[in-house]
């Protein structure tokens, strides 16, 4: 049965929803076209999924589009993705040609109807060309850790990005210096999803079961695309360290993005690396594998994401509202998530995930009870519901330029 606004009111209490419905009315005259550069995988598409029915529900006329690209654009993005993280890229002239002759190939083919423009990350951020042709309020999303990017690739977009009204991140170190109004505004998961809703115990017990896992062994799971940054191979070794001092078994479970196009390479990696290890479960979802993935998580002791760069990194709320320690890369947005030793541990290396998974599969005490202030945490932090509030008061911020407080009629 599909989810509608009225089910939320059970996870975060009837005054949440009332806020939304009152702010959405002051908004809904508008409508909000979203653009972005996959329709699954990766977690903009994840979270787009889930906002745009809602923000339906609520009136507002909030829509969802896809740039078009070749592989070799998504090549070149993807190394963009990177060198704006601060990871080394080489950035060659080719390369920005490529991204600007895309951009005019979208320019030409899309159909920019909204009256805000909800630009996703880097990939369409020249659709702004636009601008003083159609008008419209534009907004720059960014879900990327920009705060030490790669200069070559930042001056190549900087033109673009500061044209636009005002500029998005996840956290405030993200920020950069820039003439234009920038907001904070950092993501969420959906309670009520096949990714996050609770499960039975036999379900969770027939998907580890279907998948080889035994669920009476520890578990450790990471879930991501297969992704250097994620770095899938520092949880293979800190895995082997774990196995010198506790029998568990590791599932590194994830699918590919239309737009990333070293999944397969990685994957090759992963597999190599885990060969010969029968408790090592390296699993690749096909898109959509949403109840098996939370049938996994609900399965482990402890969840990984021992990225070592991220923007926010979704699946460390998922891990948390599901109760679990969340061990991860003390990097972007998983600081937000992570509060070390409360609601999970920061780590800065292999060994230090190990510590902390040796720690952890000790003392079940220490696990539930950061798993219990970890659920608490996104709840009052990173559902959906906060999410949508934040989206709706940039809409209205938005109408208001330079107004330091927006009084609204009626309230
Ligand atoms: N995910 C998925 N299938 C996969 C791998 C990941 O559905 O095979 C989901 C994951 O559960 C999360 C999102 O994709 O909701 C990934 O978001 P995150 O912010 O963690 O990382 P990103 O991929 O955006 O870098």
């Amino acid at each position: 049965m599909a989810v509608t606004l009225a089910d939320y009111e059970k996870v975060v209490g009837p005054e949440v929803m009332d806020e939304i419905r009152t702010l959405a009315g002051y908004v809904r005259h508008k409508s909000l076209q979203n653009i972005n550069s996959t329709p699954v995988g990766g977690g903009v598409a994840e979270i787009l999924t889930r906002m745009i029915p809602l923000l339906r529900e609520l009136g507002v006329d909030a829509t969802w589009d896809v740039i078009k690209g070749n592989e070799a654009f998504y090549a070149v993005t993807k190394a963009f993705h990177n060198a704006l993280h601060g990871h080394p890229e080489t950035i060659t002239p080719k390369m920005l040609e490529v991204f600007r002759e895309n951009t005019a190939m979208n320019l030409e083919e899309m159909k920019l109807e909204g009256d805000v423009l909800f630009i996703h990350d880097p990939q369409p951020a020249g659709l702004i060309d636009k601008k003083p042709t159609i008008g419209r309020q534009w907004i720059w999303r960014c879900h990327i850790d920009v705060s030490n990017p790669d200069p070559a690739v930042w001056e190549f977009l900087r033109p673009w990005v500061e044209r636009y009204d005002a500029a998005v991140f996840s956290m405030p170190d993200f920020a950069r210096e820039m003439p234009i109004p920038q907001f904070r505004i950092a993501p969420s998961i959906d309670p009520l999803s096949d990714k996050n809703r609770d499960l039975e115990p036999e379900v969770v017990r027939g998907v580890l079961e279907r998948f080889g896992i035994d669920p009476e062994r520890p578990v450790l799971t990471q879930i991501s695309r297969f992704d250097r940054l994620k770095d899938p191979l520092g949880v293979i070794e800190s895995y082997r360290m774990v196995r010198r001092h506790c029998d568990c078994q590791l599932v590194l479970a994830g699918g590919g993005a239309d737009d990333d196009p070293e999944g397969a390479e990685v994957l090759r990696e992963v597999e190599e690396a885990a060969a010969k290890d029968p408790d090592i479960h390296v699993l690749l979802l096909p898109p959509f594998s949403d109840l098996e993935i939370n049938a996994l998580v609900r399965g482990s002791t402890i969840v990984f994401q021992k990225s070592i760069r991220e923007g926010f990194g979704l699946t460390v709320s998922e891990g948390l509202w599901k109760g679990k320690p969340v061990i991860g890369g003390a990097v972007g947005g998983i600081r937000l998530q992570i509060i070390n030793g409360v609601t999970g541990f920061l780590i800065h290396s292999p060994e230090g995930a190990a510590n902390r998974a040796v720690e952890l599969l000790s003392n079940p005490e220490l696990c539930r009870k950061l798993g219990e202030n970890g659920q608490r945490y996104v709840r009052e932090n990173f559902l959906i519901t906060r999410h949508v509030k934040d989206y709706l008061l940039l809409m209205l911020a938005l109408d208001h330029p330079g107004e330091r407080v927006v009084r609204l009629a009626g309230i």
